[in-house]
C-alpha cells in the first residue's frame, strides 16, 4: 500500500477521486509510481483515466488541452498541474516517432502494456493499491531495467527507448536485464531515425546521473555512441574511463565531452543546446586551455570567474587527477577586483578627463586599466588611475 504524503500527492488523489466520483476509472501512473516505491521525491504526478479528454475537461474548472489528440489534458488543480491521459494503446509506429494510430481503452492494464519498462508500467489506485502486471516492483527491488514485452519489438517501435534505458541506468545505478541489453546492441542503429531534441532530453538526464561512468561504458559497448550527435568518432575518448562522476553539473559533463572536439560549439549545437549552455561550456573550455599552459594564477583565476571550480573539475577529470581548490581559493581571495564592473573608473570618466570623442579607444583603455589593476601596477582608485593614464599618455 502506498501512502499519499505531501501536498501535491494529496492533490493528485483529489483529482483521481473527482474522476472516480464521475464514474470513470483513474490511477497515478508512470514515473511517479516508480519514484514513490523507491522512496524518492516525485517530480510530476501523472494520471491515467478511462475518461476521454472532453469528459476530463468538463469535470475541472481549469484545464489546458495539451495534447487532446493523444488523449492528454493538463488539469490545474489548486494551483498545480496534473497531466491526465486517457487509457490508450499505440499502434503502427511507421515513422519511428509517433504512433500512427491511437486507440482509447477502458482498462488500466492495457494502458500499462504500451509503456516502456516494467518499472514505469505500474499504477496506484485511490486506496494506495499498486497495479503491477509486469513485475515492476520485483525489478525495482533487484535494480533491473527490463522492457515490457519483447525488447526487439519495443525498441523498433520507438528507438528512443534505448536511450531512455541508458538514462534510467545512469540515474538509478541499475543494470540491464540480459535480453534488453542484447536488443539494444542489435537495434542501436535505429536511433538514427530519432529527432535530436528527443535524444537531448534523455542524454542530459543520463549525463546528470550518479552512474554516468557505467552508462557511458555501456553506450560504447552497445554501439549506441555511433548514432549520437558528434560522438560517432569519439569511441577512444569515451573508452578512456575518465572519472566523470567528479563533475558536478550537466555543463561540466558537456564540457568534458566537448573538450575532445576541435570545434566544441558545433558539437554542442549538434545537440541543440541553448546559447546559455554554449556560453558556459565555452568559458570552461577556454579557461582550461589557458590553465593547461600557465597553471592557476591571478590571470587565469580572474578569467575563469565565476566558473573557477567548474573549470578545475573538468581539467582534473581530463588529466585523471583529483581536483584541488585551495590554491584557486587563495588566489581568488587576493584578487583586487573580480570583474571589470568593480573598476573605480568608467568610460564616462575617460571621456571627461580627455575631452576626446567616444570610440574604440575607450574600451581598449578600460581593458588596459583592468590589466594594470589586476597585476597591481595601479591601485583601483580614481586618482591613481588618472595619474597612471597621464603618465602612460606621455610615453
Ligand atoms: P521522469 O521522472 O524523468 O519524468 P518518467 O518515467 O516520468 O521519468 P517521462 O518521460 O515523464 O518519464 O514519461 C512518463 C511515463 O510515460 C513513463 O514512466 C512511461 O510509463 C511512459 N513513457 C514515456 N516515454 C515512453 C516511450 N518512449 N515509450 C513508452 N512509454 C513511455
Ligand atoms: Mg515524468
Amino acid at each position: 500500500m502506498i501512502q499519499f504524503e505531501g501536498e501535491t500527492a494529496k492533490k493528485s488523489l483529489k483529482v483521481m477521486r473527482t474522476l472516480k466520483n464521475a464514474g470513470h476509472d483513474a490511477y497515478i501512473v508512470g514515473g511517479a509510481v516508480r519514484d514513490l516505491i523507491l522512496g524518492l521525491p516525485v517530480s510530476d504526478f501523472d494520471l491515467a483515466s478511462s475518461a476521454h479528454p472532453n469528459e476530463v475537461m468538463k469535470l475541472f474548472e481549469k484545464v489546458i488541452p495539451t495534447g487532446v489528440q493523444h488523449g492528454t489534458v493538463t488539469v490545474i488543480f489548486e494551483g498545480e498541474p496534473f497531466e491526465v491521459t486517457t487509457f490508450r494503446s499505440e499502434d503502427n509506429y511507421n515513422d519511428f516517432r509517433h504512433p500512427s494510430e491511437i486507440t482509447f481503452l477502458n482498462r488500466i492494464d492495457e494502458d500499462l502494456a504500451r509503456r516502456d519498462f516494467t518499472m514505469n508500467s505500474m499504477a496506484i489506485g485511490e486506496n494506495g493499491e499498486v497495479v503491477d502486471p509486469f513485475g515492476g516492483r520485483e525489478d525495482l527491488k533487484r535494480g533491473v531495467i527490463r522492457t515490457v514485452g519483447d525488447p526487439d519489438e519495443r525498441f523498433s517501435e520507438d528507438p528512443l527507448r534505448m536511450l531512455r534505458a541508458l538514462r534510467f541506468l545512469s540515474v538509478f545505478s541499475f543494470r540491464f536485464e540480459e535480453e534488453t541489453l542484447e536488443a539494444i546492441k542489435k537495434s542501436a542503429p535505429l536511433l538514427s531515425h530519432i529527432a535530436v531534441e528527443r535524444m537531448t532530453v534523455e542524454f542530459n538526464k543520463l549525463l546528470a546521473g550518479p552512474a554516468v561512468v557505467k552508462a557511458l561504458k555501456l553506450i560504447v559497448d552497445t554501439g549506441v555512441y555511433a548514432f549520437l550527435p558528434g560522438l560517432a568518432d569519439r569511441k577512444a575518448y569515451l573508452e578512456k574511463g575518465m572519472d566523470v562522476s567528479i563533475l558536478e553539473s550537466k555543463e561540466e559533463r558537456l564540457a568534458w565531452l566537448a573538450n575532445d572536439h576541435d570545434d566544441p560549439t558545433t558539437f554542442l549545437k549538434g545537440w541543440r543546446h541553448s546559447n546559455d549552455v554554449l556560453k558556459k561550456v565555452n568559458k570552461i573550455l577556454s579557461t582550461i586551455e589557458k590553465v593547461k599552459i600557465e597553471g592557476w594564477n591571478r590571470e587565469t583565476v580572474y578569467f575563469a570567474i565565476p566558473y573557477e571550480k567548474e573549470s578545475e573539475r573538468v581539467l582534473a577529470c581530463v588529466q585523471n587527477r583529483v581536483p584541488t581548490y585551495e590554491n584557486i581559493d587563495q588566489i581568488a581571495l587576493d584578487l583586487p577586483i573580480t570583474s571589470s564592473n568593480e573598476l573605480a573608473v568608467t568610460g564616462e570618466d575617460l571621456l571627461l578627463w580627455t575631452g576626446q570623442k567616444p570610440g574604440p579607444w575607450v574600451g581598449e583603455t578600460l581593458e588596459r586599466i583592468e590589466q594594470g589593476v589586476l597585476k597591481e601596477e595601479i591601485k583601483n582608485e580614481k586618482t591613481s588611475i588618472k595619474r597612471w593614464l597621464e603618465y602612460w599618455q606621455t610615453q
